[in-house]
Protein backbone atom coordinates (compact mmCIF):
# COMPACT_ATOMS: atom_id res chain seq x y z
CA UNK A 1 0.00 0.00 0.00
CA UNK A 2 1.19 3.33 -0.97
CA UNK A 3 1.64 5.95 1.80
CA UNK A 4 0.13 9.23 2.44
CA UNK A 5 2.94 11.01 0.99
CA UNK A 6 3.86 8.74 -1.63
CA UNK A 7 0.56 9.22 -2.86
CA UNK A 8 0.68 12.85 -3.03
CA UNK A 9 4.34 12.87 -4.96
CA UNK A 10 2.87 10.50 -7.67
CA UNK A 11 -0.09 13.05 -8.17
CA UNK A 12 2.47 15.52 -8.94
CA UNK A 13 4.52 13.13 -10.88
CA UNK A 14 1.75 12.03 -13.28
CA UNK A 15 0.39 15.50 -13.57
CA UNK A 16 3.20 17.92 -14.37
CA UNK A 17 0.69 20.15 -16.13
CA UNK A 18 -1.63 20.93 -13.29
CA UNK A 19 -0.22 23.97 -11.42
CA UNK A 20 -1.93 23.17 -8.34
CA UNK A 21 0.08 22.11 -5.57
CA UNK A 22 -1.69 19.05 -4.02
CA UNK A 23 1.45 18.08 -1.55
CA UNK A 24 1.23 21.74 -0.08
CA UNK A 25 -2.69 21.67 -0.36
CA UNK A 26 -2.58 17.71 1.91
CA UNK A 27 -0.10 19.45 4.53
CA UNK A 28 -2.75 21.93 4.93
CA UNK A 29 -5.62 19.43 5.90
CA UNK A 30 -4.33 17.76 8.93
CA UNK A 31 -6.54 14.90 9.01
CA UNK A 32 -5.60 14.08 5.91
CA UNK A 33 -2.37 12.18 7.29
CA UNK A 34 -3.95 10.10 9.53
CA UNK A 35 -4.07 6.28 9.27
CA UNK A 36 -7.59 4.40 9.62
CA UNK A 37 -7.21 0.29 9.97
CA UNK A 38 -3.16 0.83 9.82
CA UNK A 39 -3.84 2.46 6.21
CA UNK A 40 -3.62 5.69 4.71
CA UNK A 41 -6.46 7.64 5.51
CA UNK A 42 -7.89 7.67 1.64
CA UNK A 43 -11.05 10.47 2.15
CA UNK A 44 -13.75 10.19 -0.63
CA UNK A 45 -16.94 11.48 0.62
CA UNK A 46 -16.38 15.38 0.35
CA UNK A 47 -19.81 15.55 -0.93
CA UNK A 48 -21.34 14.50 2.36
CA UNK A 49 -18.88 16.71 4.59
CA UNK A 50 -15.30 17.64 3.52
CA UNK A 51 -12.11 18.20 5.57
CA UNK A 52 -11.02 21.29 7.09
CA UNK A 53 -7.57 23.56 6.36
CA UNK A 54 -5.96 24.26 9.00
CA UNK A 55 -6.36 27.68 8.49
CA UNK A 56 -10.15 27.42 9.58
CA UNK A 57 -9.30 25.28 13.05
CA UNK A 58 -6.81 28.35 13.78
CA UNK A 59 -9.35 30.93 13.04
CA UNK A 60 -12.15 29.10 15.39
CA UNK A 61 -9.52 28.46 18.16
CA UNK A 62 -8.70 32.04 18.17
CA UNK A 63 -11.89 33.68 18.01
CA UNK A 64 -12.40 31.42 21.54
CA UNK A 65 -9.25 31.95 22.69
CA UNK A 66 -9.01 35.67 21.72
CA UNK A 67 -12.59 36.99 21.10
CA UNK A 68 -15.57 35.72 22.22
CA UNK A 69 -18.86 37.66 23.08
CA UNK A 70 -22.21 37.91 22.21
CA UNK A 71 -22.77 40.01 18.84
CA UNK A 72 -24.74 42.97 17.99
CA UNK A 73 -25.74 45.85 20.85
CA UNK A 74 -22.36 45.18 22.94
CA UNK A 75 -20.62 48.12 24.23
CA UNK A 76 -17.47 46.15 25.39
CA UNK A 77 -14.44 45.43 23.45
CA UNK A 78 -14.65 42.15 23.03
CA UNK A 79 -18.50 41.98 22.12
CA UNK A 80 -17.25 44.61 19.57
CA UNK A 81 -14.54 42.45 17.98
CA UNK A 82 -17.33 39.71 17.85
CA UNK A 83 -19.80 41.89 15.51
CA UNK A 84 -17.19 43.18 13.44
CA UNK A 85 -16.09 39.29 12.49
CA UNK A 86 -19.32 38.44 12.43
CA UNK A 87 -20.06 41.52 9.94
CA UNK A 88 -17.14 41.32 8.53
CA UNK A 89 -17.74 37.62 7.61
CA UNK A 90 -21.39 38.61 5.78
CA UNK A 91 -19.06 41.05 3.33
CA UNK A 92 -16.77 37.78 2.55
CA UNK A 93 -19.55 35.45 1.90
CA UNK A 94 -21.51 38.26 0.37
CA UNK A 95 -18.12 38.69 -2.56
CA UNK A 96 -17.76 35.04 -2.67
CA UNK A 97 -20.78 34.46 -3.96
CA UNK A 98 -20.98 38.05 -6.27
CA UNK A 99 -23.83 39.64 -4.15
CA UNK A 100 -24.92 42.89 -5.02
CA UNK A 101 -25.06 43.89 -1.04
CA UNK A 102 -23.72 42.50 2.47
CA UNK A 103 -27.94 42.52 3.36
CA UNK A 104 -28.57 39.94 0.63
CA UNK A 105 -26.58 37.24 2.95
CA UNK A 106 -28.59 35.55 5.57
CA UNK A 107 -26.51 33.74 7.86
CA UNK A 108 -28.19 29.46 8.73
CA UNK A 109 -27.48 26.49 9.77
CA UNK A 110 -26.88 25.23 6.04
CA UNK A 111 -28.50 24.50 2.82
CA UNK A 112 -31.33 22.59 5.01
CA UNK A 113 -32.27 25.10 7.07
CA UNK A 114 -31.84 27.50 4.15
CA UNK A 115 -34.18 26.21 1.93
CA UNK A 116 -37.05 25.64 4.69
CA UNK A 117 -36.37 28.98 5.63
CA UNK A 118 -37.42 30.42 1.94
CA UNK A 119 -40.27 28.15 1.58
CA UNK A 120 -41.84 28.83 4.89
CA UNK A 121 -41.59 32.96 4.02
CA UNK A 122 -41.37 33.77 0.42
CA UNK A 123 -43.14 30.67 0.09
CA UNK A 124 -45.32 30.66 2.44
CA UNK A 125 -46.56 34.54 1.49
CA UNK A 126 -46.61 33.19 -2.29
CA UNK A 127 -48.22 29.87 -2.82
CA UNK A 128 -52.18 29.55 -2.63
CA UNK A 129 -54.44 26.01 -3.34
CA UNK A 130 -53.95 24.94 -6.36
CA UNK A 131 -50.48 27.24 -7.13
CA UNK A 132 -47.70 24.91 -8.43
CA UNK A 133 -44.21 24.34 -7.26
CA UNK A 134 -42.19 22.76 -9.82
CA UNK A 135 -38.44 20.89 -8.76
CA UNK A 136 -36.88 17.89 -10.68
CA UNK A 137 -36.36 14.36 -10.05
CA UNK A 138 -32.66 15.01 -8.63
CA UNK A 139 -33.44 16.47 -5.90
CA UNK A 140 -31.72 16.15 -2.37
CA UNK A 141 -34.51 15.37 0.38
CA UNK A 142 -33.90 18.53 1.55
CA UNK A 143 -35.19 20.32 -2.00
CA UNK A 144 -38.20 18.43 -1.74
CA UNK A 145 -39.69 18.10 1.85
CA UNK A 146 -39.63 21.27 2.73
CA UNK A 147 -41.56 21.94 -0.40
CA UNK A 148 -43.89 19.00 0.50
CA UNK A 149 -44.83 20.23 3.83
CA UNK A 150 -45.54 23.84 2.13
CA UNK A 151 -47.47 22.15 -0.44
CA UNK A 152 -49.69 20.60 2.71
CA UNK A 153 -50.15 24.07 4.75
CA UNK A 154 -50.99 26.00 1.39
CA UNK A 155 -52.86 23.49 -1.29
CA UNK A 156 -49.94 23.74 -3.46
CA UNK A 157 -49.12 21.23 -5.95
CA UNK A 158 -45.55 19.85 -6.48
CA UNK A 159 -44.38 18.96 -9.98
CA UNK A 160 -41.32 16.82 -10.79
CA UNK A 161 -39.23 17.29 -13.99
CA UNK A 162 -37.45 14.43 -14.98
CA UNK A 163 -34.10 13.79 -15.58
CA UNK A 164 -32.29 11.26 -18.63
CA UNK A 165 -30.38 8.38 -18.38
CA UNK A 166 -27.36 10.16 -18.14
CA UNK A 167 -28.61 11.72 -14.97
CA UNK A 168 -29.20 15.26 -17.33
CA UNK A 169 -32.65 17.49 -16.71
CA UNK A 170 -34.86 16.79 -19.86
CA UNK A 171 -34.77 20.91 -20.19
CA UNK A 172 -37.44 20.50 -22.95
CA UNK A 173 -39.90 18.50 -19.78
CA UNK A 174 -38.85 21.07 -17.67
CA UNK A 175 -40.07 24.06 -19.97
CA UNK A 176 -43.56 22.25 -20.29
CA UNK A 177 -43.98 21.72 -16.69
CA UNK A 178 -43.90 25.80 -15.93
CA UNK A 179 -47.49 26.96 -16.44
CA UNK A 180 -49.75 29.80 -15.70
CA UNK A 181 -49.94 27.71 -11.98
CA UNK A 182 -46.19 27.62 -11.46
CA UNK A 183 -45.87 30.27 -9.02
CA UNK A 184 -41.70 28.86 -7.96
CA UNK A 185 -38.85 26.84 -9.42
CA UNK A 186 -36.38 25.20 -7.16
CA UNK A 187 -33.66 23.06 -8.46
CA UNK A 188 -30.36 22.10 -7.51
CA UNK A 189 -27.13 23.29 -9.19
CA UNK A 190 -25.17 20.38 -8.74
CA UNK A 191 -26.80 16.77 -8.28
CA UNK A 192 -25.39 15.94 -4.84
CA UNK A 193 -26.42 11.60 -5.65
CA UNK A 194 -25.57 11.99 -9.50
CA UNK A 195 -22.59 14.85 -10.34
CA UNK A 196 -24.40 16.38 -12.55
CA UNK A 197 -24.48 20.88 -13.11
CA UNK A 198 -27.34 21.81 -14.27
CA UNK A 199 -27.52 24.53 -16.61
CA UNK A 200 -29.18 27.28 -14.50
CA UNK A 201 -28.79 29.97 -16.72
CA UNK A 202 -31.09 28.07 -19.11
CA UNK A 203 -33.13 27.08 -16.40
CA UNK A 204 -33.58 30.66 -14.59
CA UNK A 205 -34.39 31.90 -17.90
CA UNK A 206 -37.45 30.04 -18.84
CA UNK A 207 -38.66 30.60 -15.79
CA UNK A 208 -38.01 33.93 -15.60
CA UNK A 209 -39.54 34.36 -19.13
CA UNK A 210 -43.27 33.52 -17.30
CA UNK A 211 -42.49 35.48 -14.57
CA UNK A 212 -41.72 32.90 -12.22
CA UNK A 213 -39.00 32.85 -9.22
CA UNK A 214 -36.06 30.65 -8.86
CA UNK A 215 -34.52 28.95 -5.98
CA UNK A 216 -31.15 27.40 -6.39
CA UNK A 217 -29.61 24.67 -3.85
CA UNK A 218 -26.56 25.39 -4.40
CA UNK A 219 -24.82 23.26 -1.60
CA UNK A 220 -23.09 21.23 -3.97
CA UNK A 221 -21.44 23.57 -6.28
CA UNK A 222 -20.22 26.42 -4.10
CA UNK A 223 -16.54 23.50 -2.97
CA UNK A 224 -16.06 23.24 -6.90
CA UNK A 225 -16.97 26.45 -9.07
CA UNK A 226 -16.79 30.32 -9.10
CA UNK A 227 -20.47 30.97 -8.47
CA UNK A 228 -21.77 34.08 -9.21
CA UNK A 229 -25.58 34.68 -8.37
CA UNK A 230 -26.07 38.14 -10.43
CA UNK A 231 -25.27 36.11 -13.38
CA UNK A 232 -27.04 33.31 -12.67
CA UNK A 233 -30.01 35.68 -11.89
CA UNK A 234 -31.79 33.38 -9.53
CA UNK A 235 -33.83 35.03 -6.91
CA UNK A 236 -32.38 32.84 -4.12
CA UNK A 237 -29.31 30.49 -3.62
CA UNK A 238 -28.31 28.72 -0.21
CA UNK A 239 -24.97 26.70 0.52
CA UNK A 240 -23.54 25.01 3.25
CA UNK A 241 -19.78 25.88 4.72
CA UNK A 242 -19.09 22.28 5.78
CA UNK A 243 -19.44 20.80 1.92
CA UNK A 244 -16.63 23.57 0.87
CA UNK A 245 -14.01 23.41 3.90
CA UNK A 246 -15.55 25.25 6.83
CA UNK A 247 -16.97 24.21 9.99
CA UNK A 248 -20.49 22.52 10.43
CA UNK A 249 -23.81 24.14 11.18
CA UNK A 250 -23.58 26.97 9.17
CA UNK A 251 -24.53 28.13 5.70
CA UNK A 252 -25.77 31.35 3.88
CA UNK A 253 -29.38 32.27 2.04
CA UNK A 254 -28.93 35.00 -0.72
CA UNK A 255 -32.10 36.59 -1.53
CA UNK A 256 -32.61 39.34 -3.83
CA UNK A 257 -32.46 42.68 -1.63
CA UNK A 258 -36.23 43.73 -2.86
CA UNK A 259 -37.57 39.84 -1.98
CA UNK A 260 -36.42 39.84 1.39
CA UNK A 261 -37.34 43.26 2.49
CA UNK A 262 -40.99 41.99 1.20
CA UNK A 263 -40.70 38.90 3.13
CA UNK A 264 -42.20 37.79 6.48
CA UNK A 265 -39.49 36.82 9.21
CA UNK A 266 -39.05 32.66 9.57
CA UNK A 267 -38.59 32.86 13.47
CA UNK A 268 -39.22 35.05 15.88
CA UNK A 269 -37.14 35.93 18.75
CA UNK A 270 -34.00 38.02 20.04
CA UNK A 271 -31.93 40.06 17.09
CA UNK A 272 -34.82 39.90 14.74
CA UNK A 273 -36.62 42.49 16.41
CA UNK A 274 -36.79 46.42 16.33
CA UNK A 275 -38.84 46.98 19.29
CA UNK A 276 -41.18 44.77 21.50
CA UNK A 277 -43.98 45.81 23.44
CA UNK A 278 -47.35 43.15 24.26
CA UNK A 279 -49.13 45.37 21.69
CA UNK A 280 -46.55 45.17 18.97
CA UNK A 281 -43.27 44.38 17.75
CA UNK A 282 -41.08 46.05 15.04
CA UNK A 283 -38.61 43.71 12.88
CA UNK A 284 -35.23 44.14 12.19
CA UNK A 285 -34.25 45.43 8.84
CA UNK A 286 -32.83 42.67 6.55
CA UNK A 287 -30.75 40.47 7.22
CA UNK A 288 -31.35 40.76 11.08
CA UNK A 289 -34.87 39.99 11.01
CA UNK A 290 -34.34 36.43 9.33
CA UNK A 291 -31.58 35.57 11.99
CA UNK A 292 -33.51 35.29 15.25
CA UNK A 293 -31.05 34.74 18.26
CA UNK A 294 -27.63 34.00 19.30
CA UNK A 295 -26.39 32.38 15.89
CA UNK A 296 -23.20 30.01 15.23
CA UNK A 297 -20.88 33.41 15.47
CA UNK A 298 -17.27 31.03 15.27
CA UNK A 299 -19.06 29.31 12.80
CA UNK A 300 -19.93 31.91 10.29
CA UNK A 301 -16.54 33.75 10.93
CA UNK A 302 -14.66 30.40 10.36
CA UNK A 303 -17.36 29.95 6.83
CA UNK A 304 -15.75 33.29 5.62
CA UNK A 305 -12.27 32.08 5.90
CA UNK A 306 -12.83 28.55 4.09
CA UNK A 307 -14.36 31.00 1.67
CA UNK A 308 -11.42 33.27 1.18
CA UNK A 309 -8.82 29.50 0.90
CA UNK A 310 -11.02 28.62 -1.79
CA UNK A 311 -10.80 32.27 -3.63
CA UNK A 312 -6.91 31.94 -2.91
CA UNK A 313 -6.32 28.37 -4.21
CA UNK A 314 -8.51 29.58 -7.13
CA UNK A 315 -11.76 27.88 -8.90
CA UNK A 316 -10.39 28.12 -12.11
CA UNK A 317 -6.90 25.69 -10.84
CA UNK A 318 -10.17 23.23 -8.57
CA UNK A 319 -12.03 22.84 -11.22
CA UNK A 320 -9.16 21.84 -13.80
CA UNK A 321 -7.57 19.69 -11.61
CA UNK A 322 -10.77 18.02 -10.53
CA UNK A 323 -11.71 17.48 -14.02
CA UNK A 324 -8.35 15.65 -14.34
CA UNK A 325 -9.31 13.89 -11.40
CA UNK A 326 -12.63 12.98 -12.58
CA UNK A 327 -11.56 11.74 -16.08
CA UNK A 328 -8.89 9.23 -14.38
CA UNK A 329 -11.42 7.62 -11.91
CA UNK A 330 -14.34 7.41 -14.73
CA UNK A 331 -11.63 5.93 -16.58
CA UNK A 332 -10.65 3.63 -14.15
CA UNK A 333 -13.78 2.40 -13.21
CA UNK A 334 -15.06 1.88 -16.93
CA UNK A 335 -12.25 -0.83 -16.71
CA UNK A 336 -14.06 -2.68 -14.04
CA UNK A 337 -16.68 -4.64 -15.71
CA UNK A 338 -18.96 -5.32 -12.65
CA UNK A 339 -18.98 -1.53 -12.02
CA UNK A 340 -21.96 0.19 -13.44
CA UNK A 341 -21.77 4.17 -12.88
CA UNK A 342 -24.96 6.05 -12.04
CA UNK A 343 -24.37 9.58 -13.30
CA UNK A 344 -22.36 9.84 -16.88
CA UNK A 345 -23.83 13.81 -17.62
CA UNK A 346 -21.81 15.56 -19.65
CA UNK A 347 -20.96 18.45 -17.07
CA UNK A 348 -20.59 16.47 -13.57
CA UNK A 349 -18.87 17.89 -10.52
CA UNK A 350 -16.24 15.49 -9.32
CA UNK A 351 -18.92 12.83 -8.05
CA UNK A 352 -19.05 8.99 -8.83
CA UNK A 353 -21.80 6.93 -8.25
CA UNK A 354 -21.98 3.41 -8.83
CA UNK A 355 -23.21 0.24 -8.30
CA UNK A 356 -21.20 -3.41 -8.15
CA UNK A 357 -22.59 -6.53 -9.93
CA UNK A 358 -23.49 -8.63 -7.33
CA UNK A 359 -22.59 -6.74 -3.99
CA UNK A 360 -24.58 -4.77 -1.98
CA UNK A 361 -23.25 -0.98 -1.51
CA UNK A 362 -22.94 -1.20 2.09
CA UNK A 363 -20.66 -4.32 2.10
CA UNK A 364 -18.46 -2.48 -0.57
CA UNK A 365 -18.19 0.72 1.94
CA UNK A 366 -17.52 -1.53 4.94
CA UNK A 367 -14.68 -3.30 3.11
CA UNK A 368 -13.20 -0.31 1.30
CA UNK A 369 -13.55 0.98 5.43
CA UNK A 370 -11.31 -1.55 6.20
CA UNK A 371 -8.50 -0.67 3.57
CA UNK A 372 -8.76 3.36 5.32
CA UNK A 373 -11.06 4.34 2.10
CA UNK A 374 -13.98 6.39 3.17
CA UNK A 375 -16.91 6.57 0.57
CA UNK A 376 -20.32 6.76 0.94
CA UNK A 377 -23.30 4.22 0.82
CA UNK A 378 -27.01 4.41 0.44
CA UNK A 379 -29.84 6.63 -0.77
CA UNK A 380 -27.63 10.00 -0.36
CA UNK A 381 -30.65 11.94 0.84
CA UNK A 382 -32.07 11.65 -2.95
CA UNK A 383 -33.88 8.41 -2.84
CA UNK A 384 -36.23 9.54 -5.86
CA UNK A 385 -32.56 9.04 -7.85
CA UNK A 386 -32.53 5.65 -6.75
CA UNK A 387 -35.91 4.96 -8.00
CA UNK A 388 -34.90 6.66 -10.98
CA UNK A 389 -32.31 4.58 -12.25
CA UNK A 390 -33.80 1.54 -9.98
CA UNK A 391 -31.10 0.67 -7.70
CA UNK A 392 -31.53 0.68 -3.84
CA UNK A 393 -28.50 2.55 -3.04
CA UNK A 394 -24.78 3.25 -4.76
CA UNK A 395 -21.49 3.26 -3.47
CA UNK A 396 -20.44 7.19 -4.01
CA UNK A 397 -16.50 8.63 -4.37
CA UNK A 398 -17.16 12.29 -4.16
CA UNK A 399 -13.63 14.15 -4.70
CA UNK A 400 -12.12 17.41 -3.59
CA UNK A 401 -9.03 19.14 -4.45
CA UNK A 402 -7.04 17.45 -1.97
CA UNK A 403 -7.42 14.01 -3.64
CA UNK A 404 -4.97 12.23 -6.03
CA UNK A 405 -5.11 9.50 -9.10
CA UNK A 406 -3.46 7.61 -6.50
CA UNK A 407 -6.02 7.45 -4.42
CA UNK A 408 -8.58 6.74 -6.75
CA UNK A 409 -6.24 3.92 -7.70
CA UNK A 410 -6.02 2.80 -4.28
CA UNK A 411 -10.14 2.57 -4.19
CA UNK A 412 -10.28 1.08 -7.58
CA UNK A 413 -7.45 -1.65 -6.51
CA UNK A 414 -10.22 -2.57 -3.11
CA UNK A 415 -12.92 -2.50 -5.53
CA UNK A 416 -11.09 -5.08 -7.41
CA UNK A 417 -10.35 -7.31 -4.33
CA UNK A 418 -14.11 -6.80 -3.42
CA UNK A 419 -15.13 -8.34 -6.33
CA UNK A 420 -12.93 -11.04 -6.33
CA UNK A 421 -13.97 -12.06 -2.83
CA UNK A 422 -17.77 -11.76 -3.56
CA UNK A 423 -17.52 -14.05 -6.75
CA UNK A 424 -15.34 -16.79 -5.21
N1 LIG B 1 -28.60 19.86 -1.03
C1 LIG B 1 -27.69 19.04 -1.52
C2 LIG B 1 -27.56 18.87 -3.00
C3 LIG B 1 -26.86 18.35 -0.64
O1 LIG B 1 -25.95 17.51 -1.12
C4 LIG B 1 -27.02 18.53 0.75
C5 LIG B 1 -26.16 17.78 1.75
N2 LIG B 1 -25.95 16.44 1.45
C6 LIG B 1 -27.99 19.42 1.19
C7 LIG B 1 -28.76 20.08 0.27
C8 LIG B 1 -28.21 19.67 2.65
O2 LIG B 1 -27.10 20.30 3.19
P1 LIG B 1 -26.95 20.41 4.77
O3 LIG B 1 -27.05 19.02 5.30
O4 LIG B 1 -25.58 20.98 4.93
O5 LIG B 1 -28.01 21.31 5.25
Amino acid sequence: MISATDTTKLTNADHPTTSLDVEQIRREFPILGQTINGKPLVYLDNAASSQKPQVVIDTLTRYYREDHANIHRAVHTLGVRATEAYEGARVQVQRFIGAERAEEIIFVRGATEGINLIAQTYGRSLLHQGDEIVITTMEHHSNIVPWQILCEQTGAVLRVAPINDDGELMLDEYEKLLGPRTKLVSITHVSNALGTIVPLRQVVAAAHDRGIGVVVDGAQATPHMKVDVRELDCEFYTFSSHKMFGPTGVGAVYGKFDLLEAMPPYQGGGEMIKSVTFEKTTYNDVPHKFEAGTPNIAGVIGFAVAANYLVEIGFDRIAAYEHELLSHATEMLSKVSEVRLIGTAAEKAAVLSFVVNGVHAHDVGTILDSEGIAVRTGHHCAQPVMDRFAVPATVRASLAFYNTPAEIDAMVVALRNVIKVFSG
